[in-house]
């Protein structure tokens, strides 16, 4: 499927919201500099448009296959990892010390964004890498470290997350798989995980499954957990004992394998010990907190592709008229309402998911706030990305009519391809959780006032009344009752996310020149504020309701 990367909007976005310079100023990103950004957001725009788009519809009408000797991608794949892992894009955001090139998360966030709108179910390949990549980098040894992380960064093996448990989804602590010391420092790794997203493939010569497991006698729940690495390779060369049991058949995102894997059918899967014994569920949280980020990116990555595409339809597909003369369908009001909508939900979710992302790297300079401020827009970044993914994948199939609905122009793609988004890496109603349990109350409530400050600096009338209004909500729910707090979650989420992304919204606006790009800027921002920004404040009610009505019906009258 055509793409084009948007580039001025991206280097726009990492300079006014990231504000790259100043994290180039400093020594460990001082390889940030204007003319390398450049370089990355072109060379990585002419890879994904040359190289991953047009494999995207294969990728959705073939899909990753299991056989008995492991999962095949489809024809073209092979060659546009290798393109990828070639030209260096795998080590962007890793470490100089680790063989990276020192680049800041943000950037790296650019270039898979970039990836993920050309090809979503392939970039997931390498958006796992960068977690467990993370998660080496924080807690494993500098043996471990030396091991696994040089070919992981280059991309020539992958990496993998493995939590999920037929019995256990959200509720991690439910998990069985066990881990038994082999007496020389290694574990014996025994259990099946399910929905493991590129559990196998033919990509790379090695997979790296970092998996949650429990050692003998640990403790229940989460406190007993800890983090394993599993190679589908031994370092050793010998093959390790995990067997693909089989792979989903699913809605979308058909290009990326979501595979049953089993360990130790015969008791020689081997694993090592990732940072200390029941420290599992802290390291996985290192994979997860930035995992969660490159999910809601992936919002902004579907957003992007389905806008551009309906853009384009909308320019040709001619249906009635305007003052007499035969109109193409972008000149009804009504589609320009969804169009503009489109445009500028994307362009939301990416300053939200852009900045979070920037805080990333001002927290790893041991900027105490960022890290506040980082602990609370993840969940918004998480739930509200990929919520507004959604939305646009949507909008898109409706400005395509009936030909939306029919797979041949892969409107329909984007929208099965994105539903995925709100449910792994925690559901969003587990982020509205984390965010009114934990974050809210976070540092004694420092964090959110923090980060209602910032927003004080608002300017539009409808934006100001909606900060006051999340003031307010947020403050009164740090003291709320369980239920009543959890009831409100998800509309406190999204008024604080929409007006989170009305304040960067608008300072993008107030840096917009009045070339082209600065004007259509302007227009978008505007039409946020005015259009976005106040349905928002109507969900001040629900937010404010408490959880009773919600219990108005027993379970049983449910299905009455
Ligand atoms: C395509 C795909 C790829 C995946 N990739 C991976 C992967 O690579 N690695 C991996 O480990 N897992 C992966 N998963 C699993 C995914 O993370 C889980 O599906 C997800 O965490 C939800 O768990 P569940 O499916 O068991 O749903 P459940 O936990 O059963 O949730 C069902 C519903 O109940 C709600 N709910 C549950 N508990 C609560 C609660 N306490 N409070 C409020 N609401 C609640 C949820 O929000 C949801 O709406 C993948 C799944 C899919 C479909």
């Amino acid at each position: 499927m055509p793409y084009t990367a948007p580039v001025a909007e991206q280097r726009f976005v990492l300079e006014h919201i990231v504000r790259i310079a100043e994290l180039a100023a400093t020594e460990r990103y001082h390889a940030a500099s204007p003319d390398v950004i450049e370089a990355v957001l072109e060379g990585i725009g002419q890879l994904a448009e040359g190289e991953w788009a047009p494999l995207a519809r294969a990728g959705d009408t073939v899909g990753a296959k299991w056989t008995p000797d492991g999962v095949v991608m489809p024809d073209g794949y092979k060659a546009a990892y290798k393109a990828y892992v070639e030209g260096g894009w795998g080590t962007i955001g890793v470490p100089e010390e680790f063989g990276g090139q020192g680049l800041p998360f943000a950037v790296q966030c650019a270039v898979l964004e970039t990836l993920g709108s050309a090809n979503m179910g392939f970039a997931l390949a390498p958006i796992l890498s960068v977690g467990a990549i993370e998660a080496l980098q924080h807690h494993g040894t500098p043996e471990q470290q030396a091991t696994w992380l040089p070919k992981l960064a280059t991309g020539e093996w992958t990496g993998t997350m493995n939590l999920t448990e037929p019995q256990a989804g959200s509720d991690v602590g439910a998990l069985r798989a066990t881990a038994t010391p082999r007496g020389d420092g290694t574990y014996s790794i025994k259990g099946t995980k399910i929905f493991i997203s590129f559990g196998d493939h033919d990509l790379a010569d090695n997979i790296v499954h970092l998996v949650l497991a429990r050692t003998p006698d640990a403790p229940k729940g989460t406190k007993g957990i800890s983090l394993f690495l599993v190679p589908k390779v031994r370092s050793d060369g010998t093959p390790n004992d995990v067997r693909v049991v089989s792979i989903e058949h699913k809605m979308g995102l058909h290009a990326s394998p979501t595979c049953v894997l089993s360990f130790g059918d015969h008791d020689e899967c081997v694993g090592e010990l990732i940072g200390p014994e029941f420290g599992g569920m802290r390291a996985m949280f290192t994979m997860m907190n930035n995992a969660r980020l490159n999910v809601g990116l992936q919002g902004v990555q579907v957003a992007e592709a389905a806008t551009q595409k309906a853009v384009e339809y909308a320019r040709e597909r001619i249906q009635g008229a305007r003052e007499g003369q035969p109109a193409a369908i972008i000149e009804h009001p009504d589609v320009r309402r969804m169009l503009m909508r489109m445009k500028a939900q994307t362009q939301a979710a990416r300053a939200l998911v852009y900045y979070a992302a920037g805080q990333v790297d001002r927290a790893n300079l041991g900027d105490a706030a960022a890290r506040d401020r980082l602990e609370i827009a993840t969940p918004l970044a998480k739930a509200h990305g990929t919520d507004i993914g959604n939305e646009v994948a949507s909008l898109g199939v409706q400005v395509h009519g009936g030909m939306g609905y029919i797979e041949e122009t892969g409107a329909a793609q984007f929208f099965r391809d994105a539903r995925i988004t709100p449910i792994y890496e925690g559901t969003n109603g587990i982020q509205a959780a984390d965010l009114v349990g934990r974050k809210l109350s976070l540092s004694n409530g420092a964090a959110f006032a923090t980060l209602i400050e910032d927003l004080r600096g608002a300017a539009h009338p409808a934006l100001g009344e909606l900060v006051a209004a999340c003031d307010s909500v947020g403050r009164r729910l740090q003291t709320a009752d369980a239920d009543d707090r959890l009831a409100a979650s998800y509309p406190f989420l999204t008024m604080l996310s929409v007006a989170t992304c009305g304040w960067l919204l608008e300072r993008e606006a107030a840096e917009a020149g009045d070339d082209a790009f600065g004007k259509a800027k302007k227009a978008v921002v505007a039409f946020y504020l005015d259009q976005i920004v106040p349905e928002a404040l109507g969900l001040r009610a629900a937010a404010e309701a408490p959880a009773a009505p919600l219990y108005a019906l027993e379970a049983e009258a449910f299905a009455a």
